[in-house]
């Protein structure tokens, strides 16, 4: 039991015990938030009684972790595997929307949890249609989304996720404190509680795990009248006819769940779709989610987004021809990347180095410039902003500090997948990148159109159904990227990056053995290559 748990459970008994309260009845928000913030204001006697910290400890806590998301939850629960005293500050300032969540950061809240769930009820309404060919009785006129039942659904979800976040603290005996914090100087966190009151918390070791908020373009009416992931999920209303700004992973994500979903999307692309991936895949990706139904302005520009009397909004843009044109919406999603929250940190007050045009943490092996504070997750320069990543890079950092290992995270050839609405998998180079690095002699381009049996009986849309293998023409055709366009695309591709990690070369990814009938196997019958110039189409499912 920690310090700061024995004097709440001791000497202040009005306060919320973290480790004997019984879990409430309900786990609406209210009674979560409500316990959060007996938590997190703790009287200035108790402050005083932390300041005279009395033992052996110079510091109140081994480790403050500042952000209870991905990267800061996972480091602090290994850190205390390992006997360390650790706290973890979490606050959510609202949305301009107003939009305020639990325990559990961005993943759990407005990230990939309530996506994957939106993406999902958009890929069951899809196959509801498909079905009848398979022969099922249903009347396609009644087959209709109700907005509320899927919102209320998913943030129930949610809360049992920061709910159950929650217990495991207690239960690890993390001290979570629900205030804002900021550097004091390097060993010192003020804590901003929810009343505005501010509190000291001293530690050896501090971890930047605060990631980031999304961006707003600097034109009018953006931060008054649209919304962000930050919103969408638990948006009151349906979202009805919804523009969407910024051709990144959530804009293309986003506009894919709600045209499921039956609402009329348009994405807004200023330049390109998914900037930084293979861009024959995004293109492909582009291609089939308009032949789904959303519609895509390329090249073109929001200027101005204005409330009309009816309260539908009426957006200005230019297109390619810098045309001045105009388009009305009943929502405007805005999604053109995210900004660490670095600057709230007062990181000035300790030297700690940015990168001065993102506002990043500049770290080497999760290392700030500040010796005793680390960085992991979004707020870190040139890693992915990724889940997994932020997860992998706390746990080993906290082995590091806590348990004499020397594991550095490894951020080479991690996969991902975008879940537009045919998902979208890649691990390691894309083409471009491989011509870039490599040139276009030394590299072998594998490639191959497929047709998912599944897809056959309801004879839905093959043409953008497609992989590519990029090996190396030497080193035995070791595998530099792998890309699959397809359903299912995230649990084909994680097999495949474990491959790629034990340096998959492309004859042992010819010599495995394919499952069939599966979509995955496609890898392993994959043969033509674009050097040859024959034809990638499929010849039969089963030759
Ligand atoms: P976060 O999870 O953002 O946690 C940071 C926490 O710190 C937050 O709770 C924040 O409120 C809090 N905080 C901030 N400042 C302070 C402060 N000063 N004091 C106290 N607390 C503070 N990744 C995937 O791998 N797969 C996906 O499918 C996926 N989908 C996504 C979909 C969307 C719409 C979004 C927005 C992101 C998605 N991501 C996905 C990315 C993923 O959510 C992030 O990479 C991940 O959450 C980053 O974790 P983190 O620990 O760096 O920060
Ligand atoms: P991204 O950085 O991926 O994309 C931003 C998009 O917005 C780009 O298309 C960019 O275009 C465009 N853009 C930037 N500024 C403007 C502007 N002023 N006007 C119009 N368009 C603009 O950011 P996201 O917000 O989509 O995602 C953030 C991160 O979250 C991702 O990098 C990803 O790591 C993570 N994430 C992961 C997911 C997953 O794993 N499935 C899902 C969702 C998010 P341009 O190319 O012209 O700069």
């Amino acid at each position: 039991m920690s310090y700061l748990s024995d004097i709440f459970r001791g000497t202040k008994k009005n306060l919320w015990c973290l480790y004997c309260r019984e879990k409430p009845q309900t786990m609406d928000s209210d009674s979560s938030d409500q316990e959060a913030e007996n938590y997190a204001e703790p009287s200035n006697q108790v402050a005083e009684e932390l300041h005279d910290f009395p033992t052996e400890h110079k510091f109140m806590y081994d480790l403050i972790v500042l952000g209870g998301g991905s990267g800061g939850l996972a480091a602090a629960k290994e850190a205390v595997n390992y006997g360390a005293k650790v706290a973890v500050f979490d606050f959510v300032s609202p949305s301009p929307q107003g939009t305020s969540w639990g325990l559990g950061g961005t993943c759990v809240n407005v990230g990939c949890i309530p996506k994957k769930l939106m993406h999902q009820a958009a890929l069951l309404g899809e196959a509801i249609h498909e079905s009848a060919a398979y022969g099922w009785q249903i009347d396609p006129e009644t087959v209709k989304i109700s907005w509320e039942a899927l919102r209320t659904a998913v943030q129930n979800h949610v809360k049992s996720v920061n709910w159950v976040t929650r217990v495991e603290l207690r239960t690890k005996k993390v001290e979570y404190i629900n205030a804002l914090g900021y550097f004091k100087d390097k060993h010192t966190i003020m804590g901003v509680m929810k009343t505005g009151q501010e509190k000291e918390f001293t530690a050896q070791h501090i971890l930047i795990a605060v990631g980031g908020r999304p961006r707003y373009p600097n034109i009018p009416g953006a931060l008054e009248y649209a919304i962000t992931s930050d919103d969408i999920f638990s948006l009151e209303k349906p979202p009805g006819k919804t523009l969407v700004i910024g051709a990144g992973y959530i804009g293309l994500e986003c506009a894919g769940f709600l045209n499921g979903l039956g609402f009329e999307a348009t994405l807004m692309v200023r330049s390109i779709i998914l900037r930084g991936f293979d861009h024959h895949m995004a293109n492909s990706i582009a291609d089939d989610m308009q032949k789904r139904g959303v519609k895509i302005l390329f090249e073109a520009q929001a200027t101005k987004i204005e409330k009309q009397k009816d309260g539908r909004l009426l957006v200005h843009y230019k297109n390619k021809d810098g045309q001045a044109l105009t388009d009305t919406f009943d929502t405007v999603l805005i999604a053109v990347g995210r900004r660490p929250l670095t600057r709230e940190l007062k990181p000035e007050n300790i030297g700690l180095k940015l990168i001065p045009e993102t506002d990043k943490v500049d770290a080497v092996n999760e290392e700030s410039n500040v010796p005793n504070v680390y960085a992991v997750g979004d707020v870190l320069s040139g890693k992915p902003e990724l889940t997994p990543v932020a997860i992998h890079a706390g746990r080993l950092l906290a082995r590091r500090l806590f348990a004499n290992s020397t594991e550095q995270m490894d951020y080479v050839n991690v996969a991902t997948t975008v879940f537009s609405p045919l998902e979208y998998g890649c691990v390691g180079l894309s083409e471009d990148d491989a011509i870039i690095q490599y040139g276009e002699d030394r590299i072998e381009v594998y490639h191959a159109y497929y047709k998912p049996t599944e897809f056959f009986i309801p004879q839905k849309d093959v043409t953008n159904c497609y992989l590519k293998v990029i090996a190396l023409r030497e080193d035995d055709e070791r595998v530099l990227g792998m890309h699959f366009l397809g359903p299912n695309a995230g649990e084909v591709i994680q097999g495949f990056a474990a491959a790629m990690k034990c340096n998959l070369t492309f004859p042992k990814l010819k010599s495995t053995v394919g499952i069939h009938p599966t979509v995955a196997e496609e890898f392993t019958r994959v043969s033509v290559t674009k050097r040859s110039g024959l034809d990638p189409k499929p010849q039969s499912c089963c030759s």
